[in-house]
């Protein structure tokens, strides 16, 4: 049975806001709200408030509601403005997480179904689901990642998919962001584009952000960088030693200088 997202769209006045490009969608992202609000009060909360967080689809216990258009790009990836899970992913929000219980069981069962009817409807398989901490390394699932079960909520997305007769494919274990994989730089990092945004902590949101670089301008120190899903997070000084963090791909940023792994 097709499950029907309920619309309750953000107006096209507040697209500005909310989801400024146009996206052909390549992937995914599952979260957790971190709060106990229905998928009805998260919408109607993204909706009416003018912050840059946003997201396409919020899913509890009873139904499944959209508030954005999934050609639109959605602010809830905390990847940046150029981010791939920012400009290239559907944002799935999975309701109740704070407090859990039964309520956040159906609420995670049907986004699990909801999930792989979008995967089926695209041609997709599993491997194009990603949790948000992929992305920015952000705690998010909290509660799943909490109760150690993204691998067991991927493998029930794959059984689903398979049941609609979708494409079929093993699960693989998804890159996170490890200590393990940073390397000590010794170098310089410049902007390839202008507004890259940095931030003051390493899991950063919209409220952390610092300010901006423009096209040819950086920091003259990078002292650590991280791998975080299909790009790195660099932390880096300026002349006065102040230390910011910046996530981008190589396509955004370029680094001069030695890396020690
Ligand atoms: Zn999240």
């Amino acid at each position: 049975m097709t499950i029907q997202a309920r619309q309750m769209l953000v107006p096209s006045s507040k697209y500005t806001i909310k989801c400024p490009y146009a996206m052909t969608a390549e992937y995914i992202t599952f979260h957790n709200t971190a709060n106990d609000a229905s998928a009805n009060n998260e919408i109607s909360y993204m909706r009416n408030n003018n912050a840059t967080v946003s997201y396409h689809f919020a899913v509890d216990d009873k139904e499944v509601v959209q508030g954005l258009p999934t050609n639109r790009n959605a602010w809830h990836c905390g990847d940046g403005d150029h981010g791939t899970g920012n400009r290239k992913s559907i944002g799935v929000e999975v309701c109740y997480s704070k407090s859990g219980g039964e309520r956040y069981r159906k609420a995670e069962a049907l986004a699990i179904k909801f999930i792989a009817q979008l995967l089926k409807e695209r041609g997709w398989g599993v491997e194009r689901v990603k949790k948000h901490q992929e992305w920015s390394g952000k705690y998010c699932p909290h509660r799943v990642l909490d109760e150690g079960r993204w691998d067991e909520v991927k493998t029930a997305i794959a059984t689903e998919l398979k049941a609609l007769g979708g494409k079929s494919t093993t699960p693989t274990k998804p890159t996170t962001s490890s200590p393990s994989s940073s390397s000590a730089v010794s170098g310089s990092l410049k902007s390839k584009v202008d507004g890259l945004r940095f931030y003051s902590k390493p899991s950063w949101e919209d409220k952390d952000v610092v300010g901006t670089v423009n096209k040819g301008i950086g920091f003259p120190t990078v002292v650590e960088k991280v791998k975080v899903g299909s790009a790195y997070q660099y932390k880096v000084k300026n002349s006065k030693g102040a230390t910011y963090y910046i996530t981008a791909s190589d396509k955004y940023v370029d680094v001069t200088g030695s890396v020690k792994s």
